[in-house]
Protein backbone atom coordinates (compact mmCIF):
# COMPACT_ATOMS: atom_id res chain seq x y z
CA UNK A 1 0.00 0.00 0.00
CA UNK A 2 1.14 3.30 -0.99
CA UNK A 3 2.53 5.32 2.07
CA UNK A 4 -0.20 8.16 3.03
CA UNK A 5 1.29 12.23 2.20
CA UNK A 6 -1.53 13.35 3.79
CA UNK A 7 -0.49 15.22 6.81
CA UNK A 8 -3.17 14.66 9.21
CA UNK A 9 -3.25 11.04 8.17
CA UNK A 10 0.48 10.47 8.82
CA UNK A 11 1.83 10.48 12.71
CA UNK A 12 2.58 14.21 13.80
CA UNK A 13 5.97 13.70 14.25
CA UNK A 14 6.25 12.26 10.43
CA UNK A 15 4.03 14.93 9.48
CA UNK A 16 5.63 17.59 10.99
CA UNK A 17 8.01 18.86 7.89
CA UNK A 18 5.22 18.49 5.67
CA UNK A 19 2.63 20.45 7.78
CA UNK A 20 6.14 23.75 8.61
CA UNK A 21 5.74 23.75 4.20
CA UNK A 22 2.15 24.27 3.96
CA UNK A 23 0.36 27.77 2.82
CA UNK A 24 -2.53 27.05 5.29
CA UNK A 25 -0.15 26.42 8.02
CA UNK A 26 1.69 29.51 7.64
CA UNK A 27 -1.20 31.59 7.19
CA UNK A 28 -2.63 29.63 10.74
CA UNK A 29 0.58 30.87 12.25
CA UNK A 30 -0.62 34.64 11.44
CA UNK A 31 -4.01 33.88 12.55
CA UNK A 32 -5.17 35.82 15.67
CA UNK A 33 -6.30 32.47 17.49
CA UNK A 34 -7.56 34.16 20.88
CA UNK A 35 -6.82 32.34 23.67
CA UNK A 36 -4.94 28.50 24.63
CA UNK A 37 -7.27 27.19 27.11
CA UNK A 38 -5.43 23.84 27.48
CA UNK A 39 -2.12 23.76 28.33
CA UNK A 40 -0.11 22.06 31.27
CA UNK A 41 3.21 24.31 33.29
CA UNK A 42 5.42 21.59 32.96
CA UNK A 43 5.64 21.07 29.34
CA UNK A 44 4.48 24.95 27.96
CA UNK A 45 7.59 25.95 26.35
CA UNK A 46 10.27 24.00 23.37
CA UNK A 47 12.31 21.19 24.73
CA UNK A 48 14.93 23.46 22.55
CA UNK A 49 14.81 26.33 25.04
CA UNK A 50 15.17 23.85 28.16
CA UNK A 51 17.89 22.27 26.93
CA UNK A 52 20.14 24.83 25.47
CA UNK A 53 19.08 27.95 27.62
CA UNK A 54 18.04 26.28 31.18
CA UNK A 55 20.60 23.50 31.53
CA UNK A 56 23.32 25.83 30.64
CA UNK A 57 22.87 27.85 33.71
CA UNK A 58 25.14 27.55 36.45
CA UNK A 59 25.32 24.86 38.97
CA UNK A 60 23.12 22.55 37.32
CA UNK A 61 23.30 18.52 37.87
CA UNK A 62 22.28 15.53 36.05
CA UNK A 63 22.07 12.49 36.94
CA UNK A 64 21.40 9.49 34.80
CA UNK A 65 18.86 6.47 36.20
CA UNK A 66 19.09 2.20 35.96
CA UNK A 67 16.57 2.93 33.28
CA UNK A 68 18.02 5.16 31.29
CA UNK A 69 16.65 8.66 32.58
CA UNK A 70 17.77 11.92 33.59
CA UNK A 71 17.28 13.99 36.79
CA UNK A 72 18.06 17.33 36.97
CA UNK A 73 18.79 19.90 40.27
CA UNK A 74 20.33 22.95 40.69
CA UNK A 75 22.43 23.08 43.88
CA UNK A 76 25.15 25.57 45.44
CA UNK A 77 27.34 22.48 46.41
CA UNK A 78 27.63 18.81 45.53
CA UNK A 79 23.87 17.62 46.05
CA UNK A 80 23.06 14.08 48.03
CA UNK A 81 23.23 11.20 45.40
CA UNK A 82 19.25 9.96 44.71
CA UNK A 83 18.14 5.86 44.95
CA UNK A 84 18.42 4.38 41.78
CA UNK A 85 20.45 7.50 40.26
CA UNK A 86 24.48 7.57 39.38
CA UNK A 87 26.32 10.37 41.66
CA UNK A 88 25.34 13.98 40.19
CA UNK A 89 27.38 15.15 37.87
CA UNK A 90 27.68 18.87 37.52
CA UNK A 91 26.54 19.45 33.67
CA UNK A 92 29.39 22.16 32.71
CA UNK A 93 31.92 19.73 33.72
CA UNK A 94 30.30 16.69 31.95
CA UNK A 95 29.56 19.25 28.64
CA UNK A 96 33.62 19.79 28.98
CA UNK A 97 34.54 16.25 28.24
CA UNK A 98 32.39 15.51 25.54
CA UNK A 99 33.97 15.51 22.17
CA UNK A 100 30.48 15.89 20.28
CA UNK A 101 28.86 18.66 22.39
CA UNK A 102 25.62 19.08 20.47
CA UNK A 103 25.30 15.64 20.01
CA UNK A 104 25.37 15.10 24.01
CA UNK A 105 22.92 18.02 23.77
CA UNK A 106 20.72 15.93 21.56
CA UNK A 107 20.43 13.34 24.35
CA UNK A 108 19.38 15.34 26.38
CA UNK A 109 16.62 17.23 23.93
CA UNK A 110 15.50 12.96 23.63
CA UNK A 111 15.04 12.83 27.37
CA UNK A 112 12.71 15.86 27.80
CA UNK A 113 10.27 15.17 24.32
CA UNK A 114 8.43 11.84 22.97
CA UNK A 115 9.87 13.01 19.47
CA UNK A 116 11.08 9.94 18.08
CA UNK A 117 11.62 9.55 13.84
CA UNK A 118 9.91 6.08 14.60
CA UNK A 119 7.01 6.32 17.07
CA UNK A 120 5.20 3.41 16.04
CA UNK A 121 8.24 1.28 16.85
CA UNK A 122 9.27 3.20 19.89
CA UNK A 123 5.89 3.16 21.34
CA UNK A 124 3.67 0.10 20.09
CA UNK A 125 1.59 0.31 23.24
CA UNK A 126 -0.62 3.15 24.95
CA UNK A 127 1.25 1.95 27.94
CA UNK A 128 4.65 2.38 26.62
CA UNK A 129 3.77 5.88 25.86
CA UNK A 130 2.24 6.96 28.87
CA UNK A 131 4.81 5.58 30.90
CA UNK A 132 7.63 7.65 28.85
CA UNK A 133 4.89 10.29 29.37
CA UNK A 134 4.86 10.48 32.90
CA UNK A 135 8.97 9.49 32.88
CA UNK A 136 9.63 13.16 31.08
CA UNK A 137 7.71 15.15 33.46
CA UNK A 138 10.29 14.27 36.39
CA UNK A 139 12.97 14.89 34.49
CA UNK A 140 11.34 18.34 33.62
CA UNK A 141 10.57 19.12 37.10
CA UNK A 142 13.70 19.15 38.92
CA UNK A 143 14.83 22.38 35.82
CA UNK A 144 11.50 23.83 36.06
CA UNK A 145 11.05 23.76 39.76
CA UNK A 146 14.02 26.22 40.41
CA UNK A 147 12.63 29.45 41.40
CA UNK A 148 14.77 31.52 38.61
CA UNK A 149 13.90 29.22 36.26
CA UNK A 150 9.99 28.65 37.36
CA UNK A 151 9.67 32.47 36.46
CA UNK A 152 11.54 32.15 33.33
CA UNK A 153 10.03 29.41 31.78
CA UNK A 154 6.75 31.57 32.09
CA UNK A 155 7.78 33.97 30.67
CA UNK A 156 9.07 31.95 27.66
CA UNK A 157 5.68 30.62 27.61
CA UNK A 158 4.21 33.73 27.24
CA UNK A 159 6.69 34.58 24.13
CA UNK A 160 6.05 31.23 22.56
CA UNK A 161 2.28 31.94 22.43
CA UNK A 162 2.87 35.44 21.95
CA UNK A 163 4.48 34.80 18.62
CA UNK A 164 2.04 32.31 17.78
CA UNK A 165 -0.67 35.39 18.01
CA UNK A 166 -2.53 33.81 21.09
CA UNK A 167 -3.70 36.12 23.57
CA UNK A 168 -4.35 34.56 26.78
CA UNK A 169 -3.78 31.63 28.25
CA UNK A 170 -5.39 29.24 30.96
CA UNK A 171 -2.79 26.93 32.36
CA UNK A 172 -3.40 23.80 34.30
CA UNK A 173 -0.48 23.92 37.24
CA UNK A 174 0.38 21.60 40.27
CA UNK A 175 1.67 24.43 41.87
CA UNK A 176 4.62 22.36 43.14
CA UNK A 177 7.14 23.84 45.63
CA UNK A 178 10.06 25.84 44.28
CA UNK A 179 13.44 25.74 45.61
CA UNK A 180 16.74 28.13 45.31
CA UNK A 181 20.11 28.14 45.47
CA UNK A 182 20.87 27.56 48.99
CA UNK A 183 17.86 25.34 49.50
CA UNK A 184 14.93 27.79 50.59
CA UNK A 185 11.97 26.42 49.26
CA UNK A 186 8.94 28.56 48.11
CA UNK A 187 5.06 27.43 49.09
CA UNK A 188 2.24 28.09 47.18
CA UNK A 189 1.61 31.42 47.58
CA UNK A 190 5.13 32.39 46.04
CA UNK A 191 4.21 30.83 42.89
CA UNK A 192 0.29 32.23 42.79
CA UNK A 193 2.13 35.52 43.27
CA UNK A 194 5.34 35.31 40.94
CA UNK A 195 1.97 34.08 37.80
CA UNK A 196 0.59 37.22 38.99
CA UNK A 197 3.48 39.87 38.67
CA UNK A 198 5.11 38.01 35.52
CA UNK A 199 1.83 38.14 33.97
CA UNK A 200 1.85 41.92 34.73
CA UNK A 201 5.57 42.50 33.08
CA UNK A 202 4.47 40.59 30.17
CA UNK A 203 0.84 42.61 29.64
CA UNK A 204 3.20 46.03 30.39
CA UNK A 205 5.84 44.69 27.87
CA UNK A 206 2.93 43.18 25.01
CA UNK A 207 -0.09 45.77 25.54
CA UNK A 208 -2.06 43.37 23.21
CA UNK A 209 -1.55 40.14 25.72
CA UNK A 210 -4.60 40.06 27.80
CA UNK A 211 -3.37 37.97 31.07
CA UNK A 212 -3.47 33.97 32.19
CA UNK A 213 -5.43 32.12 34.42
CA UNK A 214 -4.23 29.04 36.60
CA UNK A 215 -6.83 25.95 36.82
CA UNK A 216 -5.17 24.02 40.01
CA UNK A 217 -4.21 20.53 39.00
CA UNK A 218 -4.06 17.17 41.30
CA UNK A 219 -3.27 14.19 39.69
CA UNK A 220 -6.02 11.26 39.82
CA UNK A 221 -3.76 8.74 41.27
CA UNK A 222 -3.93 10.51 44.20
CA UNK A 223 -6.22 9.35 47.43
CA UNK A 224 -9.33 10.59 48.11
CA UNK A 225 -8.36 12.53 51.35
CA UNK A 226 -5.60 14.30 49.68
CA UNK A 227 -7.78 15.62 46.70
CA UNK A 228 -10.37 16.37 49.27
CA UNK A 229 -7.85 18.66 50.86
CA UNK A 230 -6.23 19.82 47.29
CA UNK A 231 -10.26 21.06 46.54
CA UNK A 232 -10.44 22.78 50.04
CA UNK A 233 -7.11 24.59 49.48
CA UNK A 234 -7.96 25.56 45.77
CA UNK A 235 -11.62 27.03 47.40
CA UNK A 236 -8.94 28.86 50.33
CA UNK A 237 -6.61 30.43 47.25
CA UNK A 238 -8.99 31.20 44.78
CA UNK A 239 -10.97 33.48 47.73
CA UNK A 240 -7.81 35.18 48.33
CA UNK A 241 -6.52 35.34 44.63
CA UNK A 242 -9.47 35.41 42.13
CA UNK A 243 -8.54 36.85 39.55
CA UNK A 244 -5.55 34.09 39.11
CA UNK A 245 -7.19 31.41 39.83
CA UNK A 246 -10.09 30.14 37.63
CA UNK A 247 -10.75 26.75 39.12
CA UNK A 248 -9.90 22.91 39.54
CA UNK A 249 -8.63 19.69 37.78
CA UNK A 250 -7.54 16.22 37.96
CA UNK A 251 -4.73 15.10 35.59
CA UNK A 252 -2.54 12.08 34.66
CA UNK A 253 -3.84 9.26 32.72
CA UNK A 254 -7.43 8.41 33.30
CA UNK A 255 -6.91 4.66 32.50
CA UNK A 256 -4.63 4.39 35.14
CA UNK A 257 -5.84 6.03 37.51
CA UNK A 258 -9.10 7.00 39.57
CA UNK A 259 -12.31 8.13 38.01
CA UNK A 260 -14.26 10.84 38.52
CA UNK A 261 -17.17 9.07 40.51
CA UNK A 262 -14.10 7.37 42.65
CA UNK A 263 -13.99 11.20 44.32
CA UNK A 264 -17.10 12.24 44.27
CA UNK A 265 -16.73 12.90 47.94
CA UNK A 266 -13.92 15.60 47.47
CA UNK A 267 -15.81 17.09 44.25
CA UNK A 268 -18.61 17.89 46.32
CA UNK A 269 -16.59 20.13 49.27
CA UNK A 270 -17.89 23.45 47.24
CA UNK A 271 -21.63 22.55 47.57
CA UNK A 272 -21.03 21.16 51.27
CA UNK A 273 -18.97 24.57 52.24
CA UNK A 274 -21.49 26.36 49.86
CA UNK A 275 -18.15 28.15 47.92
CA UNK A 276 -18.10 28.33 44.22
CA UNK A 277 -15.45 26.72 42.51
CA UNK A 278 -15.71 25.78 38.58
CA UNK A 279 -14.00 22.44 37.44
CA UNK A 280 -12.39 22.00 33.91
CA UNK A 281 -11.98 18.19 34.26
CA UNK A 282 -10.17 16.37 31.96
CA UNK A 283 -12.49 13.43 30.83
CA UNK A 284 -13.05 11.12 28.68
CA UNK A 285 -9.40 11.02 27.49
CA UNK A 286 -9.56 6.96 26.67
CA UNK A 287 -10.70 4.66 23.24
CA UNK A 288 -11.80 1.57 26.69
CA UNK A 289 -15.54 1.42 26.52
CA UNK A 290 -18.22 0.67 29.11
CA UNK A 291 -15.14 1.86 32.06
CA UNK A 292 -16.13 3.80 35.11
CA UNK A 293 -13.41 6.24 33.48
CA UNK A 294 -15.08 5.98 29.93
CA UNK A 295 -17.97 8.13 32.20
CA UNK A 296 -16.09 10.14 33.33
CA UNK A 297 -17.27 12.60 30.45
CA UNK A 298 -20.83 12.06 32.16
CA UNK A 299 -19.95 12.51 35.62
CA UNK A 300 -18.01 15.42 34.60
CA UNK A 301 -21.17 16.78 33.89
CA UNK A 302 -23.03 15.82 36.43
CA UNK A 303 -20.35 17.71 38.58
CA UNK A 304 -21.11 20.73 36.52
CA UNK A 305 -17.77 20.99 34.79
CA UNK A 306 -17.11 23.92 32.96
CA UNK A 307 -15.41 22.66 29.78
CA UNK A 308 -14.54 18.88 28.98
CA UNK A 309 -10.49 18.62 28.92
CA UNK A 310 -10.13 16.05 25.93
CA UNK A 311 -13.47 14.04 25.29
CA UNK A 312 -12.19 11.79 22.97
CA UNK A 313 -14.99 9.38 25.01
CA UNK A 314 -17.69 12.14 24.14
CA UNK A 315 -18.95 10.73 20.99
CA UNK A 316 -19.67 7.14 22.30
CA UNK A 317 -22.04 8.54 24.63
CA UNK A 318 -25.49 10.19 23.13
CA UNK A 319 -26.66 11.38 26.72
CA UNK A 320 -23.65 13.56 27.49
CA UNK A 321 -22.81 14.85 24.55
CA UNK A 322 -26.73 16.28 24.20
CA UNK A 323 -26.89 17.15 27.78
CA UNK A 324 -23.10 19.02 26.99
CA UNK A 325 -24.25 20.75 23.93
CA UNK A 326 -27.36 22.31 25.33
CA UNK A 327 -25.52 23.02 28.41
CA UNK A 328 -22.51 24.92 26.69
CA UNK A 329 -20.06 22.83 27.92
CA UNK A 330 -17.25 22.50 25.28
CA UNK A 331 -14.81 20.13 24.54
CA UNK A 332 -10.87 20.79 24.51
CA UNK A 333 -9.85 19.32 21.71
CA UNK A 334 -5.88 18.56 21.60
CA UNK A 335 -5.41 16.44 18.21
CA UNK A 336 -1.75 15.99 18.58
CA UNK A 337 -1.54 15.34 22.07
CA UNK A 338 -4.30 12.78 21.25
CA UNK A 339 -2.99 10.89 18.26
CA UNK A 340 0.93 11.09 20.01
CA UNK A 341 -0.57 9.19 23.23
CA UNK A 342 -2.05 6.75 20.96
CA UNK A 343 -6.03 7.22 20.78
CA UNK A 344 -6.43 7.46 17.12
CA UNK A 345 -3.80 7.35 14.00
CA UNK A 346 -5.27 8.91 11.24
CA UNK A 347 -6.92 12.23 12.65
CA UNK A 348 -9.91 11.96 9.86
CA UNK A 349 -11.11 9.68 12.31
CA UNK A 350 -11.44 11.96 15.58
CA UNK A 351 -14.19 12.00 16.94
CA UNK A 352 -13.70 15.78 17.27
CA UNK A 353 -15.10 15.27 13.43
CA UNK A 354 -18.47 14.40 14.90
CA UNK A 355 -18.94 16.77 17.32
CA UNK A 356 -18.00 19.05 14.73
CA UNK A 357 -20.22 18.42 12.33
CA UNK A 358 -22.79 18.37 15.12
CA UNK A 359 -22.16 22.41 15.85
CA UNK A 360 -20.61 20.93 19.36
CA UNK A 361 -19.05 23.67 21.57
CA UNK A 362 -15.37 23.28 21.29
CA UNK A 363 -11.85 25.34 21.29
CA UNK A 364 -8.84 23.91 20.05
CA UNK A 365 -5.34 23.49 22.28
CA UNK A 366 -2.53 21.89 22.73
CA UNK A 367 -1.93 20.09 26.15
CA UNK A 368 2.35 19.61 26.15
CA UNK A 369 3.62 21.29 23.54
CA UNK A 370 7.62 20.61 25.01
CA UNK A 371 6.46 16.81 24.78
CA UNK A 372 4.97 16.71 20.96
CA UNK A 373 7.46 19.36 19.62
CA UNK A 374 4.73 21.68 19.04
CA UNK A 375 4.88 25.36 19.78
CA UNK A 376 1.74 27.71 20.77
CA UNK A 377 -1.83 26.41 18.61
CA UNK A 378 -1.19 26.72 14.97
CA UNK A 379 0.16 22.82 14.86
CA UNK A 380 -3.24 21.94 16.21
CA UNK A 381 -4.96 24.25 14.32
CA UNK A 382 -3.73 22.65 11.14
CA UNK A 383 -4.62 19.33 11.99
CA UNK A 384 -7.96 20.57 13.39
CA UNK A 385 -8.87 22.56 10.18
CA UNK A 386 -7.17 20.36 7.50
CA UNK A 387 -8.01 16.76 9.04
CA UNK A 388 -10.97 16.35 11.38
CA UNK A 389 -12.80 19.55 9.54
CA UNK A 390 -12.44 18.83 6.51
CA UNK A 391 -13.17 19.70 3.25
CA UNK A 392 -16.45 21.20 4.95
CA UNK A 393 -14.27 23.43 7.17
CA UNK A 394 -13.99 27.14 5.99
CA UNK A 395 -12.29 30.76 7.30
CA UNK A 396 -16.01 31.28 8.83
CA UNK A 397 -14.58 27.50 10.77
CA UNK A 398 -11.35 29.01 12.10
CA UNK A 399 -12.96 32.13 13.20
CA UNK A 400 -15.63 30.68 15.02
CA UNK A 401 -13.17 28.24 16.94
CA UNK A 402 -10.72 31.38 17.65
CA UNK A 403 -14.16 33.20 19.26
CA UNK A 404 -14.94 29.97 20.87
CA UNK A 405 -11.63 30.38 22.87
CA UNK A 406 -12.46 33.60 24.09
CA UNK A 407 -16.35 32.82 25.14
CA UNK A 408 -15.58 29.80 26.80
CA UNK A 409 -12.40 31.00 28.85
CA UNK A 410 -12.88 31.56 32.27
CA UNK A 411 -12.63 35.54 32.16
CA UNK A 412 -14.93 37.50 34.15
CA UNK A 413 -18.07 39.05 31.81
CA UNK A 414 -16.38 42.26 31.34
CA UNK A 415 -13.06 40.95 30.67
CA UNK A 416 -14.12 38.71 27.93
CA UNK A 417 -15.80 41.27 26.23
CA UNK A 418 -12.73 43.40 26.26
CA UNK A 419 -10.82 40.83 25.18
CA UNK A 420 -13.64 40.06 22.42
CA UNK A 421 -13.12 43.53 21.13
CA UNK A 422 -9.21 43.23 20.74
CA UNK A 423 -9.62 40.01 18.84
CA UNK A 424 -12.18 41.23 16.55
CA UNK A 425 -9.82 44.02 15.70
CA UNK A 426 -6.76 41.56 15.10
CA UNK A 427 -9.08 39.07 13.07
CA UNK A 428 -9.75 42.52 10.85
CA UNK A 429 -6.17 43.20 9.96
CA UNK A 430 -5.97 39.67 9.29
CA UNK A 431 -8.42 39.22 6.67
CA UNK A 432 -6.91 42.47 5.56
CA UNK A 433 -3.81 41.69 5.04
CA UNK A 434 -4.29 38.23 3.48
CA UNK A 435 -6.51 39.89 1.17
CA UNK A 436 -4.36 42.14 0.05
CA UNK A 437 -1.90 39.70 -0.41
CA UNK A 438 -3.82 36.83 -2.01
CA UNK A 439 -4.68 39.99 -4.28
CA UNK A 440 -1.01 40.69 -5.44
CA UNK A 441 -0.20 36.64 -5.74
CA UNK A 442 -3.37 36.67 -8.17
CA UNK A 443 -2.10 39.36 -10.19
CA UNK A 444 1.45 37.74 -10.34
CA UNK A 445 0.00 34.32 -11.36
CA UNK A 446 -2.18 35.87 -13.91
CA UNK A 447 1.50 37.48 -15.35
CA UNK A 448 3.41 34.74 -15.34
CA UNK A 449 0.99 32.56 -16.89
CA UNK A 450 0.31 34.97 -19.84
CA UNK A 451 4.00 35.48 -20.22
CA UNK A 452 4.20 31.81 -20.57
CA UNK A 453 1.33 30.78 -22.76
CA UNK A 454 1.70 33.85 -24.89
CA UNK A 455 -1.36 34.90 -27.14
CA UNK A 456 -3.82 32.65 -28.49
CA UNK A 457 -3.20 29.59 -25.86
CA UNK A 458 -5.83 28.76 -23.51
CA UNK A 459 -5.23 27.54 -20.07
CA UNK A 460 -5.05 24.03 -19.02
CA UNK A 461 -7.61 22.21 -16.04
CA UNK A 462 -4.60 22.76 -13.53
CA UNK A 463 -3.89 26.43 -14.44
CA UNK A 464 -7.34 27.62 -14.73
CA UNK A 465 -7.82 26.34 -10.78
CA UNK A 466 -4.64 27.95 -9.83
CA UNK A 467 -6.16 30.90 -11.26
CA UNK A 468 -9.91 30.37 -9.38
CA UNK A 469 -7.93 29.69 -5.93
CA UNK A 470 -6.74 33.47 -5.95
CA UNK A 471 -9.58 35.00 -8.00
CA UNK A 472 -11.38 38.27 -6.78
CA UNK A 473 -14.93 36.43 -6.13
CA UNK A 474 -12.57 34.01 -3.73
CA UNK A 475 -10.41 37.15 -2.57
CA UNK A 476 -13.79 39.00 -1.66
CA UNK A 477 -15.40 36.23 -0.54
CA UNK A 478 -12.52 36.14 2.67
CA UNK A 479 -12.69 39.66 2.80
CA UNK A 480 -16.27 39.44 3.72
CA UNK A 481 -16.12 37.39 6.51
CA UNK A 482 -14.75 40.35 8.64
CA UNK A 483 -18.87 40.39 8.91
CA UNK A 484 -19.37 36.32 9.05
CA UNK A 485 -21.90 35.50 10.83
CA UNK A 486 -20.74 32.70 13.26
CA UNK A 487 -22.50 29.70 14.11
CA UNK A 488 -25.47 30.47 16.95
CA UNK A 489 -23.74 30.30 20.42
CA UNK A 490 -24.53 26.82 22.67
CA UNK A 491 -27.67 28.04 24.63
CA UNK A 492 -27.09 29.33 28.09
CA UNK A 493 -25.70 26.74 30.41
CA UNK A 494 -27.67 25.63 33.49
CA UNK A 495 -26.74 24.32 36.13
CA UNK A 496 -26.65 20.97 37.73
CA UNK A 497 -26.76 20.31 41.44
CA UNK A 498 -23.00 19.41 42.56
CA UNK A 499 -24.51 15.95 44.22
CA UNK A 500 -24.96 13.48 41.90
CA UNK A 501 -25.90 11.31 44.30
CA UNK A 502 -26.34 7.50 42.12
CA UNK A 503 -25.50 3.94 42.42
CA UNK A 504 -23.83 1.93 40.15
CA UNK A 505 -23.53 -1.07 39.16
CA UNK A 506 -20.27 -2.53 38.80
CA UNK A 507 -18.95 -2.13 35.56
CA UNK A 508 -18.49 -4.60 32.87
CA UNK A 509 -15.07 -4.91 31.20
CA UNK A 510 -13.92 -3.06 29.16
CA UNK A 511 -13.68 -3.25 25.42
CA UNK A 512 -11.13 -1.58 23.39
CA UNK A 513 -12.47 -0.51 19.91
CA UNK A 514 -10.81 -2.00 16.85
CA UNK A 515 -8.87 1.02 15.83
CA UNK A 516 -7.62 -1.16 12.79
CA UNK A 517 -11.08 -1.50 11.46
CA UNK A 518 -12.12 1.97 12.90
CA UNK A 519 -9.55 3.38 10.74
CA UNK A 520 -9.05 2.28 7.22
CA UNK A 521 -9.28 5.15 4.94
CA UNK A 522 -8.62 4.91 1.35
CA UNK A 523 -4.89 6.58 0.61
CA UNK A 524 -5.80 10.10 -1.19
CA UNK A 525 -2.73 10.82 -1.94
CA UNK A 526 -2.33 10.94 -5.91
CA UNK A 527 1.30 12.55 -6.49
CA UNK A 528 3.37 12.28 -3.34
CA UNK A 529 2.62 16.03 -1.77
CA UNK A 530 0.26 16.98 1.03
CA UNK A 531 -2.94 17.84 -0.38
CA UNK A 532 -3.44 20.51 2.07
CA UNK A 533 -3.09 23.15 -0.95
CA UNK A 534 -6.18 22.17 -2.53
CA UNK A 535 -7.40 21.94 0.56
CA UNK A 536 -7.06 25.56 1.38
CA UNK A 537 -9.09 26.70 -2.28
CA UNK A 538 -11.71 24.69 -1.21
CA UNK A 539 -11.73 25.72 2.06
CA UNK A 540 -11.54 29.71 1.08
CA UNK A 541 -13.76 29.35 -1.90
CA UNK A 542 -16.60 27.15 -0.63
CA UNK A 543 -19.82 28.52 -0.71
CA UNK A 544 -20.57 29.00 3.41
ZN1 LIG B 1 -4.02 17.81 29.57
Amino acid sequence: MKAPHFPPAMHFFKAKPYIQKSPVFKLLQKMPKGAILHIHSSAQVSVDWLVMNVTYRPHCYVCFTRTGHVQFVFSARQPFQRLGCSPWNLLEKLRATMSDVPAFDKSLMRNLTLFTEDPDVTYPTQDEVWNRFEQIFTSISGLITYAPVFKDNLYQGFLQLYSDNIMYMELRTGLSQTYELDGTVHNRDWSIQTYKNLTEQFKLEHPDFIGMRIIVSVHRTQNLSTVKQAVKDTIEMQKRYPEVIAGFDLVGREDGGNSIWYYRDALSVPTQVKAKLSYFFHAGETDLFGTDVDRNVLDALLFNTTRIGHGFALAHHPLAKELSRKMGVPVEVCPISNQVLKLVSDLRNHPAAVLMAEGHPMVVSSDDPTLFGTAGLSYDFYEVFVGIGGLSASVGTLKELAMNSIRYSSLPPVLKENAMALWQQKWNKFIREFTINNKKKHLNDNFTLKKTLGPGKSLRLSQRRSLRSHSLECLKSVADLDGFPPRPVAPAKPQLPQHPVQHRQAAPPPQRRDSAVQEQRPDQAEDGEPHDCVQVVNAICSPR
